[in-house]
């Protein structure tokens, strides 16, 4: 006889999901007019109606094995079609917060990033201060005397002491969010059985990232598209910037600052303009949107405000490294690092992480299909 699937509801997790702002969940009558609706759902498993279904039930374990909630990309037309203003759309990004902090290593700061609401003075405040104390400590909270005209930062905080913060921060970000991660693929997987190839996967869900094809797909979400996709590649040329700027330091021996003219530098200014073209459009969209654009809760924001902060601190800190007081920059950029520093550590719990939940739903999916028998 087959064995009967027990459910296991969580009354925690259906608390939860009504403190966060999912609680119109319960006006949901299952009518499946949002699957109907839905231009990303397959056929073979549409969403979002059981997600709607599971959240109702409270079933946390069910939501954080199902690559459905990563896969929707909160189009929110399946909001503006329910006859119910049960707004999926709006409950599937709650969900997509619930997950993260369940799957989180360690749980607390799964749980204090969850708490976006009363933490995010404490998420954005210490990074902050820490770096004030440690550049209080090691001699560089203040401008030294002489300093050239064409100066450089290198010349008030060492690159050293940069990187002997950031490279542990990125290594504990990292270490965090694979243990995230092999938690998430094991659930995946253990609900398919021989499905879900990672290797074959791999590739076609890294070009559809790359590209945003599926976001495309949502056309009420161009907008969203077009900020989002710019503010990813906007990331990836800062990241490589900063790396060409370790090899430029370390081992072409430039001398800082970079002129204008530099490659590195034409790069990491061509980033900074899509971060700001990026993050304004969604802003924008976030602020003039009305349902399209969904409900903003207190997780969705703080990541938000935090990204907008880091890319306003590094434009200004530049400019006025150019144009204003050596002090003022210098103040800047303090809270420029910390903020970055703020990003690092909260990668792992903050809806940053849809980064790394979205990618292994996308190559689960795809390496199912690529394991499918043909018809
Ligand atoms: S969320 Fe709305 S559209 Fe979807 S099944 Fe429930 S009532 Fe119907
Ligand atoms: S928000 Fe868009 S992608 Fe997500 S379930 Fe609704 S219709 Fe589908």
């Amino acid at each position: 006889m087959a064995a009967i699937p027990t459910l296991l509801p969580s009354h925690d997790f259906r608390e939860a999901l009504r403190r966060r702002g999912g609680e119109a969940a319960s006006r949901c009558y299952q009518c499946a007019t949002c699957s109907g609706v839905c231009e990303l759902a397959p056929d073979e498993a549409p969403f979002p109606r059981r997600l709607m279904l599971w959240a109702q039930w409270g079933l946390a374990d069910r939501l954080a094995a199902d690559p459905a909630v990563w896969l929707c990309h909160q189009c929110n037309d399946c909001t503006v079609h329910c006859p119910r203003d049960a707004k999926p759309g709006d409950v599937v990004q709650v969900i997509r917060a619930l997950v993260i902090e369940k799957l989180a290593f360690p749980g607390f700061l799964g749980r204090l990033v969850g708490a976006a609401r009363s933490s995010w003075p404490l998420l954005v405040g210490l990074p902050i201060a820490f770096w004030v104390v440690l550049l209080a400590a090691t001699g560089h909270l203040a401008v030294p005397a002489g300093l050239p005209q064409n100066w450089a930062f290198e010349q008030l905080v060492p690159h050293l002491l940069i990187y002997s913060v950031f490279f542990p921060a990125a290594g504990w970000a990292m270490l965090a969010a694979w243990v995230s991660g092999r938690r998430f693929w094991g659930l995946l997987t253990a609900n398919s059985p021989g499905k879900g190839s990672f290797l074959a996967g791999l590739a076609p869900a890294l070009g559809e990232v790359a590209t945003h094809k599926r976001f495309g797909t949502c056309g009420a979400a161009k907008p969203r598209e077009f900020g989002h996709l710019t503010l990813m590649w906007g990331f990836v040329g800062a990241a490589v910037t900063s790396g060409l700027l370790i090899v430029g330091i370390y081992i072409q021996h430039l001398a800082m600052p970079l002129a204008l003219t530099h490659p590195y530098k034409i790069l990491g200014n061509l980033s900074a303009v899509l971060l700001v073209i990026g993050a304004g459009v969604l802003v924008a969209n976030r602020l003039g949107g009305g349902v399209k654009a969904g409900a903003s809760t207190a997780f969705d924001t703080y990541f938000l405000t935090v990204v907008v902060l880091v890319i306003t601190t590094g434009v200004l800190s530049e400019v006025a490294r150019l144009s204003l007081t050596a002090e003022f920059a210098l103040a800047v950029y303090i809270a420029h690092l910390g903020l970055v520093l703020c990003l690092f550590l909260t990668f792992p719990y903050s809806k940053f992480a849809h980064l790394l939940y979205r990618s292994l739903a996308m190559v689960h999916e795809r390496g199912s299909q690529a394991q499918a028998p043909s018809a």
